[in-house]
Protein backbone atom coordinates (compact mmCIF):
# COMPACT_ATOMS: atom_id res chain seq x y z
CA UNK A 1 0.00 0.00 0.00
CA UNK A 2 1.84 3.59 -1.26
CA UNK A 3 1.68 6.41 0.96
CA UNK A 4 -1.95 8.01 -1.01
CA UNK A 5 -3.45 4.78 -0.13
CA UNK A 6 -2.80 5.10 3.44
CA UNK A 7 -3.70 8.46 3.38
CA UNK A 8 -7.15 7.35 1.94
CA UNK A 9 -7.48 5.32 4.67
CA UNK A 10 -6.32 7.10 7.28
CA UNK A 11 -8.76 10.09 5.94
CA UNK A 12 -11.95 7.44 5.38
CA UNK A 13 -11.41 6.51 9.43
CA UNK A 14 -11.40 10.16 10.44
CA UNK A 15 -13.38 11.72 8.80
CA UNK A 16 -16.36 9.46 8.31
CA UNK A 17 -18.99 9.06 10.64
CA UNK A 18 -20.11 5.84 9.55
CA UNK A 19 -17.10 4.34 9.83
CA UNK A 20 -16.57 6.25 13.47
CA UNK A 21 -19.72 5.07 14.64
CA UNK A 22 -19.50 1.32 13.42
CA UNK A 23 -16.10 1.48 16.22
CA UNK A 24 -18.24 3.06 18.79
CA UNK A 25 -20.43 0.90 20.83
CA UNK A 26 -24.20 2.38 20.92
CA UNK A 27 -25.68 2.63 24.45
CA UNK A 28 -28.20 -0.28 24.51
CA UNK A 29 -31.99 1.14 25.03
CA UNK A 30 -32.57 -0.24 28.43
CA UNK A 31 -35.97 -2.64 28.74
CA UNK A 32 -39.30 -1.02 30.44
CA UNK A 33 -41.69 -3.62 32.73
CA UNK A 34 -44.12 -1.44 34.24
CA UNK A 35 -46.26 -3.41 36.23
CA UNK A 36 -49.42 -1.64 37.51
CA UNK A 37 -51.90 -2.52 39.74
CA UNK A 38 -55.66 -0.88 40.58
CA UNK A 39 -56.26 0.76 43.90
CA UNK A 40 -52.96 -0.27 45.65
CA UNK A 41 -52.57 1.95 48.71
CA UNK A 42 -49.06 2.36 49.79
CA UNK A 43 -49.84 1.55 53.26
CA UNK A 44 -50.29 -2.23 51.96
CA UNK A 45 -46.61 -2.46 50.78
CA UNK A 46 -44.35 -3.59 53.61
CA UNK A 47 -40.85 -1.18 51.56
CA UNK A 48 -43.40 1.60 52.70
CA UNK A 49 -42.39 1.26 56.09
CA UNK A 50 -45.49 -0.46 57.20
CA UNK A 51 -46.75 1.25 60.35
CA UNK A 52 -49.99 -0.92 61.05
CA UNK A 53 -48.04 -4.19 59.85
CA UNK A 54 -50.45 -5.06 57.41
CA UNK A 55 -48.52 -7.19 55.24
CA UNK A 56 -45.33 -8.15 54.31
CA UNK A 57 -44.54 -7.87 50.32
CA UNK A 58 -41.01 -9.42 49.78
CA UNK A 59 -41.59 -9.11 46.30
CA UNK A 60 -42.53 -5.50 45.88
CA UNK A 61 -39.58 -4.81 48.42
CA UNK A 62 -36.75 -6.38 45.97
CA UNK A 63 -37.72 -3.60 43.54
CA UNK A 64 -37.51 -0.76 46.36
CA UNK A 65 -34.29 -2.63 47.86
CA UNK A 66 -32.69 -3.19 44.26
CA UNK A 67 -33.67 0.88 43.16
CA UNK A 68 -35.48 3.63 44.42
CA UNK A 69 -38.81 4.34 46.71
CA UNK A 70 -40.90 7.65 45.76
CA UNK A 71 -42.37 8.79 49.04
CA UNK A 72 -44.50 11.02 47.26
CA UNK A 73 -45.49 10.02 43.62
CA UNK A 74 -48.98 11.85 43.51
CA UNK A 75 -51.53 11.55 40.79
CA UNK A 76 -53.30 14.41 39.26
CA UNK A 77 -57.21 12.90 39.06
CA UNK A 78 -57.41 10.16 41.42
CA UNK A 79 -59.36 7.34 39.74
CA UNK A 80 -59.03 4.40 37.25
CA UNK A 81 -59.31 5.64 33.84
CA UNK A 82 -57.64 9.44 34.11
CA UNK A 83 -54.96 8.15 35.71
CA UNK A 84 -53.71 5.30 33.30
CA UNK A 85 -54.63 8.21 30.36
CA UNK A 86 -52.41 10.13 32.35
CA UNK A 87 -49.93 7.49 32.27
CA UNK A 88 -50.10 6.89 28.62
CA UNK A 89 -50.06 10.29 27.60
CA UNK A 90 -48.18 12.60 30.46
CA UNK A 91 -50.60 14.91 30.73
CA UNK A 92 -53.16 15.67 32.48
CA UNK A 93 -57.19 14.95 32.21
CA UNK A 94 -58.16 18.28 30.65
CA UNK A 95 -55.37 18.05 27.99
CA UNK A 96 -55.82 14.41 27.22
CA UNK A 97 -59.59 14.46 27.08
CA UNK A 98 -60.49 11.50 29.66
CA UNK A 99 -62.18 13.32 33.05
CA UNK A 100 -64.19 10.72 34.50
CA UNK A 101 -65.02 6.68 34.26
CA UNK A 102 -68.42 7.43 33.32
CA UNK A 103 -68.85 8.90 30.12
CA UNK A 104 -64.72 9.54 29.36
CA UNK A 105 -63.49 7.53 26.00
CA UNK A 106 -59.54 7.64 25.28
CA UNK A 107 -58.76 9.06 22.06
CA UNK A 108 -56.57 6.48 21.09
CA UNK A 109 -54.97 9.03 18.19
CA UNK A 110 -53.12 10.57 20.51
CA UNK A 111 -49.22 10.58 20.99
CA UNK A 112 -48.75 8.33 23.60
CA UNK A 113 -45.11 7.07 25.52
CA UNK A 114 -45.39 3.39 23.81
CA UNK A 115 -46.11 4.90 20.16
CA UNK A 116 -43.10 6.93 20.78
CA UNK A 117 -41.20 3.67 21.73
CA UNK A 118 -42.49 1.71 19.36
CA UNK A 119 -41.55 4.70 16.64
CA UNK A 120 -37.89 4.28 18.19
CA UNK A 121 -37.59 0.84 17.55
CA UNK A 122 -39.15 -1.04 21.14
CA UNK A 123 -41.65 -3.58 21.21
CA UNK A 124 -44.72 -3.29 23.05
CA UNK A 125 -47.43 -5.23 24.79
CA UNK A 126 -49.76 -4.39 27.44
CA UNK A 127 -51.39 -6.70 29.24
CA UNK A 128 -54.06 -7.15 31.77
CA UNK A 129 -56.23 -3.43 33.23
CA UNK A 130 -56.79 -1.47 30.42
CA UNK A 131 -59.92 0.72 31.31
CA UNK A 132 -59.78 3.10 28.45
CA UNK A 133 -63.61 1.84 26.81
CA UNK A 134 -61.32 2.69 22.91
CA UNK A 135 -58.70 -0.34 21.63
CA UNK A 136 -55.02 -0.09 22.47
CA UNK A 137 -53.51 1.81 19.93
CA UNK A 138 -49.31 1.70 19.33
CA UNK A 139 -48.92 -1.74 20.82
CA UNK A 140 -47.31 -4.74 19.00
CA UNK A 141 -49.38 -7.18 21.38
CA UNK A 142 -52.58 -6.86 23.51
CA UNK A 143 -54.71 -8.63 25.64
CA UNK A 144 -57.14 -6.92 27.74
CA UNK A 145 -59.54 -7.35 30.44
CA UNK A 146 -63.09 -5.85 29.26
CA UNK A 147 -64.20 -2.51 31.63
CA UNK A 148 -63.05 -3.32 34.95
CA UNK A 149 -62.92 -7.52 34.34
CA UNK A 150 -63.69 -10.55 36.66
CA UNK A 151 -61.49 -12.02 39.28
CA UNK A 152 -62.27 -15.58 38.42
CA UNK A 153 -62.11 -17.00 34.47
CA UNK A 154 -62.17 -13.58 32.85
CA UNK A 155 -62.91 -12.99 29.96
CA UNK A 156 -60.27 -10.85 27.70
CA UNK A 157 -59.67 -9.10 24.48
CA UNK A 158 -56.64 -10.48 22.72
CA UNK A 159 -55.83 -8.03 19.91
CA UNK A 160 -59.76 -7.67 19.11
CA UNK A 161 -60.66 -11.46 19.44
CA UNK A 162 -62.61 -12.11 22.57
CA UNK A 163 -61.15 -14.97 24.60
CA UNK A 164 -62.19 -16.88 28.38
CA UNK A 165 -59.82 -17.91 30.67
CA UNK A 166 -59.98 -20.13 33.63
CA UNK A 167 -58.28 -19.26 37.03
CA UNK A 168 -57.52 -16.26 38.72
CA UNK A 169 -57.04 -13.11 37.14
CA UNK A 170 -53.66 -12.07 38.72
CA UNK A 171 -52.18 -15.34 37.73
CA UNK A 172 -53.32 -14.98 34.05
CA UNK A 173 -52.08 -11.70 34.04
CA UNK A 174 -48.86 -12.90 34.82
CA UNK A 175 -48.48 -15.95 32.65
CA UNK A 176 -49.75 -14.25 29.65
CA UNK A 177 -46.85 -11.44 30.37
CA UNK A 178 -44.32 -14.04 31.03
CA UNK A 179 -45.58 -16.07 27.47
CA UNK A 180 -44.74 -12.76 25.57
CA UNK A 181 -41.73 -11.95 27.21
CA UNK A 182 -40.63 -15.44 26.38
CA UNK A 183 -42.16 -15.40 22.71
CA UNK A 184 -40.98 -11.60 22.07
CA UNK A 185 -37.82 -10.59 19.35
CA UNK A 186 -34.79 -10.85 21.23
CA UNK A 187 -32.98 -8.58 19.23
CA UNK A 188 -35.02 -5.44 20.06
CA UNK A 189 -35.83 -3.84 23.53
CA UNK A 190 -39.17 -4.30 24.57
CA UNK A 191 -41.64 -1.95 26.94
CA UNK A 192 -44.08 -4.71 29.18
CA UNK A 193 -47.13 -2.96 30.94
CA UNK A 194 -48.35 -5.77 32.91
CA UNK A 195 -51.79 -4.67 34.59
CA UNK A 196 -53.24 -5.92 37.01
CA UNK A 197 -56.94 -5.70 37.97
CA UNK A 198 -56.26 -6.41 42.02
CA UNK A 199 -56.91 -5.58 44.36
CA UNK A 200 -60.24 -3.12 42.66
CA UNK A 201 -63.15 -3.59 44.44
CA UNK A 202 -64.88 -6.40 45.41
CA UNK A 203 -61.48 -7.59 46.45
CA UNK A 204 -61.64 -11.04 45.58
CA UNK A 205 -58.35 -13.09 47.04
CA UNK A 206 -57.20 -16.19 44.74
CA UNK A 207 -58.53 -19.55 46.59
CA UNK A 208 -55.11 -20.06 47.86
CA UNK A 209 -54.97 -16.83 50.02
CA UNK A 210 -58.16 -17.17 51.79
CA UNK A 211 -57.44 -17.63 55.21
CA UNK A 212 -54.40 -16.04 54.91
CA UNK A 213 -54.14 -14.05 57.90
CA UNK A 214 -55.28 -16.48 60.10
CA UNK A 215 -58.78 -14.59 61.09
CA UNK A 216 -56.19 -11.74 62.31
CA UNK A 217 -57.85 -8.83 63.77
CA UNK A 218 -56.06 -5.86 62.04
CA UNK A 219 -55.03 -2.77 63.56
CA UNK A 220 -57.13 -0.02 63.74
CA UNK A 221 -57.07 3.59 61.91
CA UNK A 222 -57.12 6.26 64.17
CA UNK A 223 -59.61 8.03 61.72
CA UNK A 224 -61.69 4.50 61.46
CA UNK A 225 -64.73 6.78 63.14
CA UNK A 226 -64.11 10.36 61.58
CA UNK A 227 -66.65 12.93 62.40
CA UNK A 228 -65.57 14.79 59.67
CA UNK A 229 -66.17 17.91 61.54
CA UNK A 230 -63.62 20.50 60.99
CA UNK A 231 -64.22 19.69 57.32
CA UNK A 232 -66.81 20.25 54.99
CA UNK A 233 -70.03 19.34 52.92
CA UNK A 234 -67.87 17.42 50.25
CA UNK A 235 -66.26 15.22 53.65
CA UNK A 236 -69.59 14.82 55.27
CA UNK A 237 -72.08 13.98 52.45
CA UNK A 238 -69.57 11.70 50.74
CA UNK A 239 -70.83 8.08 49.87
CA UNK A 240 -67.82 5.42 51.23
CA UNK A 241 -67.72 4.82 54.05
CA UNK A 242 -66.84 0.99 55.62
CA UNK A 243 -70.16 1.39 58.08
CA UNK A 244 -72.77 2.17 55.36
CA UNK A 245 -71.32 1.96 51.30
CA UNK A 246 -70.43 -1.77 51.90
CA UNK A 247 -72.71 -4.09 49.76
CA UNK A 248 -72.97 -7.91 50.79
CA UNK A 249 -70.93 -8.34 47.87
CA UNK A 250 -67.71 -6.30 49.03
CA UNK A 251 -68.37 -8.21 52.30
CA UNK A 252 -68.19 -11.82 50.61
CA UNK A 253 -71.84 -12.20 52.49
CA UNK A 254 -72.56 -13.28 49.15
CA UNK A 255 -70.81 -15.82 46.73
CA UNK A 256 -69.93 -14.37 43.24
CA UNK A 257 -71.56 -15.52 40.36
CA UNK A 258 -68.31 -16.24 38.20
CA UNK A 259 -67.06 -19.08 39.90
CA UNK A 260 -66.95 -23.00 39.05
CA UNK A 261 -68.88 -25.84 41.33
CA UNK A 262 -65.23 -26.47 42.26
CA UNK A 263 -64.27 -23.27 43.02
CA UNK A 264 -67.45 -21.75 45.05
CA UNK A 265 -66.71 -25.12 46.98
CA UNK A 266 -63.46 -23.82 48.04
CA UNK A 267 -65.01 -20.63 48.88
CA UNK A 268 -67.75 -21.39 50.52
CA UNK A 269 -65.59 -23.68 52.81
CA UNK A 270 -64.21 -20.89 54.33
CA UNK A 271 -66.56 -17.67 54.27
CA UNK A 272 -69.78 -20.17 54.84
CA UNK A 273 -68.55 -20.47 58.83
CA UNK A 274 -67.39 -16.72 58.91
CA UNK A 275 -70.73 -15.53 57.71
CA UNK A 276 -72.58 -17.94 59.64
CA UNK A 277 -70.97 -17.18 63.07
CA UNK A 278 -71.25 -12.98 61.81
CA UNK A 279 -75.00 -13.39 61.45
CA UNK A 280 -74.80 -15.01 64.84
CA UNK A 281 -73.67 -12.34 66.73
CA UNK A 282 -76.06 -9.37 65.45
CA UNK A 283 -73.23 -6.71 65.74
CA UNK A 284 -74.25 -3.23 65.78
CA UNK A 285 -72.70 0.05 65.67
CA UNK A 286 -68.96 0.42 66.42
CA UNK A 287 -68.78 -3.42 66.68
CA UNK A 288 -70.43 -4.31 62.99
CA UNK A 289 -67.82 -1.37 61.75
CA UNK A 290 -64.83 -3.78 63.31
CA UNK A 291 -66.16 -6.58 61.68
CA UNK A 292 -66.42 -5.05 58.35
CA UNK A 293 -63.25 -3.61 58.44
CA UNK A 294 -61.54 -6.95 59.60
CA UNK A 295 -63.10 -8.62 56.80
CA UNK A 296 -62.41 -6.23 54.12
CA UNK A 297 -58.54 -6.06 55.21
CA UNK A 298 -58.05 -10.19 55.00
CA UNK A 299 -60.02 -9.81 51.45
CA UNK A 300 -58.12 -6.87 49.90
CA UNK A 301 -54.82 -7.98 51.06
CA UNK A 302 -55.38 -11.25 50.30
CA UNK A 303 -55.45 -9.68 46.65
CA UNK A 304 -52.15 -8.26 47.63
CA UNK A 305 -50.86 -11.49 47.90
CA UNK A 306 -51.54 -12.70 44.51
CA UNK A 307 -50.05 -9.37 43.22
CA UNK A 308 -46.97 -9.61 45.19
CA UNK A 309 -45.99 -13.06 43.72
CA UNK A 310 -46.93 -12.38 40.51
CA UNK A 311 -43.56 -9.27 40.74
CA UNK A 312 -41.67 -12.30 41.97
CA UNK A 313 -42.36 -14.60 38.95
CA UNK A 314 -41.93 -11.54 36.43
CA UNK A 315 -38.43 -10.55 38.51
CA UNK A 316 -37.44 -14.13 38.81
CA UNK A 317 -37.56 -14.44 34.88
CA UNK A 318 -35.43 -11.52 34.37
CA UNK A 319 -32.93 -12.31 36.63
CA UNK A 320 -32.85 -15.75 34.98
CA UNK A 321 -32.93 -14.62 31.43
CA UNK A 322 -30.09 -12.46 32.29
CA UNK A 323 -32.31 -9.47 31.57
CA UNK A 324 -32.33 -7.76 34.81
CA UNK A 325 -29.17 -5.70 34.15
CA UNK A 326 -30.67 -3.59 31.43
CA UNK A 327 -34.51 -3.48 32.43
CA UNK A 328 -36.20 -0.73 34.24
CA UNK A 329 -38.68 -2.47 36.57
CA UNK A 330 -41.43 0.55 37.69
CA UNK A 331 -44.25 -0.82 40.31
CA UNK A 332 -47.22 1.59 40.92
CA UNK A 333 -50.69 1.98 41.37
CA UNK A 334 -53.31 3.98 39.18
CA UNK A 335 -54.11 6.13 42.74
CA UNK A 336 -54.35 5.66 46.33
CA UNK A 337 -56.26 3.72 48.25
CA UNK A 338 -58.52 3.92 51.99
CA UNK A 339 -57.80 1.17 54.29
CA UNK A 340 -59.87 2.39 56.79
CA UNK A 341 -58.53 5.56 56.74
CA UNK A 342 -61.78 8.63 57.97
CA UNK A 343 -63.57 5.59 58.25
CA UNK A 344 -63.14 5.04 54.17
CA UNK A 345 -62.50 2.55 51.58
CA UNK A 346 -61.91 4.17 47.59
CA UNK A 347 -60.09 6.98 46.54
CA UNK A 348 -60.64 10.18 44.55
CA UNK A 349 -59.88 13.06 47.26
CA UNK A 350 -56.53 15.07 47.13
CA UNK A 351 -56.26 13.85 50.29
CA UNK A 352 -53.00 11.93 51.15
CA UNK A 353 -54.61 8.34 50.78
CA UNK A 354 -55.90 8.80 47.29
CA UNK A 355 -53.62 11.53 46.40
CA UNK A 356 -50.36 9.14 46.78
CA UNK A 357 -49.37 6.18 44.82
CA UNK A 358 -46.69 3.82 45.19
CA UNK A 359 -43.88 4.50 43.11
CA UNK A 360 -40.74 1.78 43.59
CA UNK A 361 -38.30 1.47 40.61
CA UNK A 362 -35.06 -0.35 39.74
CA UNK A 363 -32.70 0.40 37.50
CA UNK A 364 -29.65 -1.31 37.46
CA UNK A 365 -26.22 0.41 37.37
CA UNK A 366 -27.89 3.77 37.44
CA UNK A 367 -30.25 3.68 40.51
CA UNK A 368 -28.67 3.65 43.32
CA UNK A 369 -30.28 0.57 45.76
CA UNK A 370 -32.02 1.23 48.36
CA UNK A 371 -32.19 4.62 47.54
CA UNK A 372 -35.25 7.17 48.81
CA UNK A 373 -36.63 10.04 46.90
CA UNK A 374 -38.91 12.65 48.40
CA UNK A 375 -39.34 15.11 46.00
CA UNK A 376 -42.92 15.96 44.24
CA UNK A 377 -43.64 13.37 41.40
CA UNK A 378 -46.50 12.05 39.72
CA UNK A 379 -47.21 9.92 37.15
CA UNK A 380 -48.07 12.44 34.88
CA UNK A 381 -44.34 12.44 34.39
CA UNK A 382 -43.81 8.21 33.89
CA UNK A 383 -44.15 8.51 29.77
CA UNK A 384 -41.53 11.59 29.94
CA UNK A 385 -39.27 9.34 32.01
CA UNK A 386 -39.41 6.29 29.89
CA UNK A 387 -38.81 8.31 27.02
CA UNK A 388 -36.02 10.48 28.42
CA UNK A 389 -34.66 6.38 29.61
CA UNK A 390 -35.05 5.00 25.92
CA UNK A 391 -32.98 8.06 24.54
CA UNK A 392 -36.50 9.41 22.60
CA UNK A 393 -36.82 13.41 22.69
CA UNK A 394 -39.65 13.85 24.61
CA UNK A 395 -42.60 16.12 23.03
CA UNK A 396 -42.62 19.71 24.33
CA UNK A 397 -46.78 18.89 24.62
CA UNK A 398 -46.39 16.57 27.65
CA UNK A 399 -46.91 17.89 31.09
CA UNK A 400 -45.13 16.39 33.23
CA UNK A 401 -40.89 15.73 33.38
CA UNK A 402 -38.74 13.05 33.26
CA UNK A 403 -37.75 11.58 36.39
CA UNK A 404 -34.26 10.17 34.88
CA UNK A 405 -31.89 13.13 36.86
CA UNK A 406 -33.91 11.70 40.32
CA UNK A 407 -33.29 8.44 39.72
CA UNK A 408 -29.79 9.43 38.71
CA UNK A 409 -29.61 10.77 42.52
CA UNK A 410 -29.41 14.38 40.89
CA UNK A 411 -32.66 16.07 41.52
CA UNK A 412 -32.73 19.65 39.65
CA UNK A 413 -32.48 22.53 41.59
CA UNK A 414 -35.76 23.66 39.55
CA UNK A 415 -38.07 20.72 40.39
CA UNK A 416 -41.60 21.32 41.17
CA UNK A 417 -42.39 22.57 44.63
CA UNK A 418 -45.61 22.54 44.46
CA UNK A 419 -48.48 20.53 42.57
CA UNK A 420 -51.78 20.24 40.63
CA UNK A 421 -54.84 18.51 41.41
CA UNK A 422 -58.27 18.13 39.59
CA UNK A 423 -60.93 15.47 40.06
CA UNK A 424 -64.03 16.04 38.04
CA UNK A 425 -66.13 12.65 38.89
CA UNK A 426 -69.34 14.18 40.18
CA UNK A 427 -72.51 13.43 40.45
CA UNK A 428 -71.13 9.53 40.37
CA UNK A 429 -69.94 6.53 42.45
CA UNK A 430 -69.25 7.95 45.87
CA UNK A 431 -70.99 11.08 45.40
CA UNK A 432 -67.13 13.08 46.03
CA UNK A 433 -67.90 16.78 45.11
CA UNK A 434 -65.55 18.09 42.11
CA UNK A 435 -62.42 20.14 43.42
CA UNK A 436 -59.06 21.01 42.25
CA UNK A 437 -56.13 22.30 44.72
CA UNK A 438 -52.66 22.58 44.67
CA UNK A 439 -50.26 20.52 47.20
CA UNK A 440 -46.60 21.21 48.54
CA UNK A 441 -44.31 19.16 50.47
CA UNK A 442 -46.31 20.92 53.26
CA UNK A 443 -49.62 22.34 52.68
CA UNK A 444 -52.67 21.80 50.58
CA UNK A 445 -55.08 24.11 49.20
CA UNK A 446 -58.19 22.94 48.23
CA UNK A 447 -61.44 24.51 45.97
CA UNK A 448 -64.86 22.46 46.51
CA UNK A 449 -66.16 24.33 43.52
CA UNK A 450 -69.85 22.76 43.05
CA UNK A 451 -72.66 25.34 43.57
CA UNK A 452 -74.21 25.88 45.78
CA UNK A 453 -72.21 25.25 48.57
CA UNK A 454 -68.88 25.79 46.93
CA UNK A 455 -65.91 26.27 49.62
CA UNK A 456 -62.42 26.32 50.32
CA UNK A 457 -59.83 24.26 52.36
CA UNK A 458 -56.56 24.86 53.41
CA UNK A 459 -54.62 21.59 55.51
CA UNK A 460 -51.01 22.11 57.22
CA UNK A 461 -49.51 18.39 56.79
CA UNK A 462 -46.69 19.15 59.07
CA UNK A 463 -49.18 19.80 62.40
CA UNK A 464 -51.95 17.73 61.23
CA UNK A 465 -50.98 15.13 58.89
CA UNK A 466 -54.36 13.25 59.15
CA UNK A 467 -56.14 16.08 57.25
CA UNK A 468 -58.71 16.61 60.16
CA UNK A 469 -58.98 20.37 60.46
CA UNK A 470 -58.98 22.80 57.42
CA UNK A 471 -57.44 26.50 58.45
CA UNK A 472 -58.61 28.10 55.43
CA UNK A 473 -59.33 31.91 56.67
CA UNK A 474 -57.49 31.87 60.14
CA UNK A 475 -55.42 34.65 60.57
CA UNK A 476 -52.00 32.80 61.60
CA UNK A 477 -52.42 31.38 58.31
CA UNK A 478 -53.07 34.30 55.98
CA UNK A 479 -49.80 34.86 54.46
CA UNK A 480 -48.98 30.96 53.35
CA UNK A 481 -53.29 30.82 52.03
CA UNK A 482 -52.18 33.81 50.06
CA UNK A 483 -48.94 32.15 48.82
CA UNK A 484 -51.00 29.04 47.68
CA UNK A 485 -53.50 30.83 46.33
CA UNK A 486 -51.12 32.79 43.73
CA UNK A 487 -49.48 29.09 43.08
CA UNK A 488 -52.97 28.01 42.36
CA UNK A 489 -53.25 30.25 39.89
CA UNK A 490 -50.45 30.08 38.21
CA UNK A 491 -50.52 26.67 37.65
CA UNK A 492 -54.23 26.35 36.13
CA UNK A 493 -52.60 28.94 33.41
CA UNK A 494 -49.26 27.34 32.99
CA UNK A 495 -51.02 23.87 32.50
CA UNK A 496 -54.17 25.63 30.35
CA UNK A 497 -57.15 24.24 32.54
CA UNK A 498 -60.49 25.47 30.96
CA UNK A 499 -62.49 27.37 33.38
CA UNK A 500 -65.48 26.91 33.70
CA UNK A 501 -65.30 22.78 32.98
CA UNK A 502 -65.62 21.88 29.18
CA UNK A 503 -69.51 20.01 28.42
CA UNK A 504 -67.59 16.63 28.69
CA UNK A 505 -66.57 16.52 32.27
CA UNK A 506 -70.58 16.36 32.85
CA UNK A 507 -72.19 13.73 33.72
CA UNK A 508 -75.99 12.51 33.67
CA UNK A 509 -78.52 15.64 33.38
CA UNK A 510 -76.63 18.46 31.45
CA UNK A 511 -75.67 21.13 34.70
CA UNK A 512 -75.77 24.80 34.37
CA UNK A 513 -72.16 25.36 33.69
CA UNK A 514 -70.85 27.70 36.63
CA UNK A 515 -66.88 29.04 36.81
CA UNK A 516 -64.69 26.58 38.18
CA1 LIG B 1 -58.00 2.44 40.38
Amino acid sequence: MNARCWLLLLSLLVFNPVALAADTPKPKQPNIVFIFSDDHAYQAISAYGNPRKLLDTPNLDRIATGGMRFDRCLVPNSICGPSRATVMTGKYSHANGFYNNTNSKFDGSQVTFPKLLQKAGYQTAVIGKWHLVSEPTGFNYWQILPGQGAYYNPPMNDNGKPIKHAGYVTDIITDLSLDWLKGRDKNKPFVLMCQHKAPHREWEPALRHLGHDKDRKYPEPETLFDDYAGRGVAEQKQDMTIAKTMTQRDLKLVTPGALTAEQKKEWDAYYEPRNKAFQEMKLEGKDLVRWKYNRYMHDYLGCIKSVDESVGKVLDYLDKEGLADNTIVVYSSDQGFYLGEHGWFDKRWIFEESLRTPLLVKWPGITKPGSVNADLVSNVDFAETFLEAAGVPVPAEMQGKSLVPLLKGNTPADWRKSFYYHYYEYPGPHAVRRHYGVVTDRYKLIRFYETPGDYWELFDLKTDPQELTSVYGKPEFAKVQKELEEELARLRKELKVPDPDPAETVIGQPKKKTPN
